[in-house]
């Protein structure tokens, strides 16, 4: 299978290509102009393991590694050794809701999912691509993808990862768990900027010649482990295929019911892989796009016009602070037809005048596409409502795809079975939760609120929080965003 640039027809590469380059030369992103298909039937599907599911979805996309690659990556990734559950994904249902649990990793966060096998696929890439050169990971992170990412890298021979974060825009946990990371070939830097300050930059960085040459001289070459990469987006397509198997397995559903997906989105990756799993044929019915009050992808899907001249939010879903969604490139390329041109055109205006409007537009591509958003209050009542009604903790981010899945049933009526794609882990975000929940959280710092949270959840405290409260801070470094280039030569 080939892998096109949205903005250049005549870039393309194979699966294992794509993954080493993370981004085209161009600045656009390896995207598959044409679908596979699920190869399986669903009655079949609901018998699989986590395992056999995510080999069937990455045969089908990585289509230049061999069986054994793919086994060899999935087993290394998808084990106990990095997930509390053998299940990988497990589903807790609450009448029709039903939630997927995404964050039984390391980092507690649904970006294990894919950060977990990345690294290993990269590893295969750079042998079947004859790569003398180590591999620099450069990575912008609003609070999620860091950790994750470091986890994921750490000590993997011929690597190195640097990770940018916005220094006071990621929760106290989040920033601990990264400061803390091990590694000899780990590095975190904060940024006195924001999030979209640190991507802009690190997109530039992939893209600037000059600074590639630097580093191969110092033995390096670059690879991203956004969420733009194909390595990160192809596994997610997994736990959907496979949380629909597990729905009928449980009878929660009959084979070829409709599902509805609901994803709490920033940079768009997780809810395009779930376009992905219904253009493979998995039988779901509505995509809701679930944002926070940064809702610029609310707007777009509304309006058609992308907008980012807007004031930026931080809010008590930090993870989903972002204004310039990297992935909805992908999705303008498949609604353009799979045209380049026009893609490059529309991602130029973005960049000049910081909007543009779609205009002939692929009616197919969106038609199962809704769009809402959730503000800050909204979500500590969505929190408190879940747990005093059914004695569940969710997290701020699942809080808002809660909340946007209540309304949408509301207003529309319509009651199909819907997967709300559980982002985090509760643990993750105690200081929001435990407000939520009405405790003074002022009286408590960030560990004695996760004590509370385990009295009152009796869901035990995950290992990624225990082994991060006597740890000692190991990176201390900020800077300047115009000093981002810099240091990352410092780290070579
Ligand atoms: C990254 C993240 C999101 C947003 O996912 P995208 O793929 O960027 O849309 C949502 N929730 C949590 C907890 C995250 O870490």
């Amino acid at each position: 299978m080939i892998y096109q640039s949205t903005r250049h027809k005549n870039e393309t590469v194979t699966a294992s290509q794509a993954i080493l380059n993370g981004i085209a030369p161009d600045g656009g992103l390896y995207t598959p102009i044409s679908i596979p298909k699920l190869n399986i039937t669903l009655e079949k599907l609901s018998t699989l393991s986590y395992q056999e599911v995510a080999f069937l979805v990455l045969r089908a996309f990585l289509t230049d590694f061999t069986d054994d690659e793919l086994h060899s990556c999935i087993n290394q990734a998808y084990s106990t050794n990095n997930f509390d559950t053998p299940v990988i994904a497990p589903i807790h249902s609450i009448g029709n809701k039903h939630y997927l649990e995404l964050f039984h990793g390391k980092t507690i966060a649904f970006k294990d999912m894919a950060l977990s096998i990345l690294p290993y696929l990269m590893s295969v890439a750079a042998k079947k691509n004859h790569a003398h050169k180590k591999i620099l990971i450069l990575t912008a992170t609003s609070g999620d993808t860091g950790k994750a990412a470091m986890a994921g890298f750490e000590n993997v021979p011929n690597t190195k990862i640097i990770v940018f974060y916005p220094k006071g825009g990621v929760s106290p946990i989040q920033e601990k768990q990264m400061l803390t990371q091990n590694g000899e070939n780990t590095h975190v830097i904060g940024i006195t900027g924001n999030f979209d300050d640190a991507q802009s930059a690190v997109k530039q960085m992939f893209t600037n010649t000059q600074l590639a040459k630097k580093i191969a001289e110092k033995g390096y070459q670059f690879s991203s482990a956004n969420s733009i990469n194909i390595g990160r987006l192809t596994p997610q397509i997994a736990y959907y295929v496979y949380a629909y198997g597990q729905l009928i397995k449980h009878k929660k559903i009959q084979v070829g019911d409709t599902v509805n997906i609901a994803v709490p989105t920033g940079n768009f990756g997780n809810i395009l892989a779930a376009y992905y799993a219904k253009e493979m044929g998995l039988p779901i019915k509505t995509l809701i796009c679930a944002s926070n009050k940064n809702n610029v992808l609310t707007d777009f899907f509304h309006t058609r016009t992308y907008n980012k001249n807007r004031p930026f939010f931080v809010t008590n879903s930090p993870s989903m602070d972002i204004i310039l969604s990297s992935n909805l490139e992908r999705l303008i390329f498949h609604a353009t037809g799979n045209h380049a041109e026009k893609t490059a055109k529309l991602m130029n205006d973005l960049a000049t005048t910081g909007q543009y409007t779609l205009d002939e537009l692929s009616a197919q591509t969106f038609k199962h596409l809704v769009a809402d958003y959730a503000n800050e209050t909204d979500v500590l009542t969505a929190i408190k409502s879940c747990f005093e009604t059914h004695r569940y903790v969710i997290d701020p981010h699942t809080a808002v795809a809660d909340i946007v899945t209540d309304r949408y049933i509301q207003h529309t009526q319509d009651h199909t079975p819907t997967i709300i794609a559980s982002t985090a882990s509760p643990y993750k975000f105690p200081r929001s939760v435990m407000n939520a929940l009405g405790k003074d959280i002022d009286q408590m710092d960030d560990f004695t609120l996760i004590d509370t949270l385990e009295t009152l959840s009796n869901i035990p405290q995950p290992q990624a929080v225990l082994s991060i409260k006597h740890a000692s801070i190991r990176h201390q470094t900020v800077v300047a965003v115009s000093d981002m280039e810099k240091s990352v030569l410092n780290c070579l």
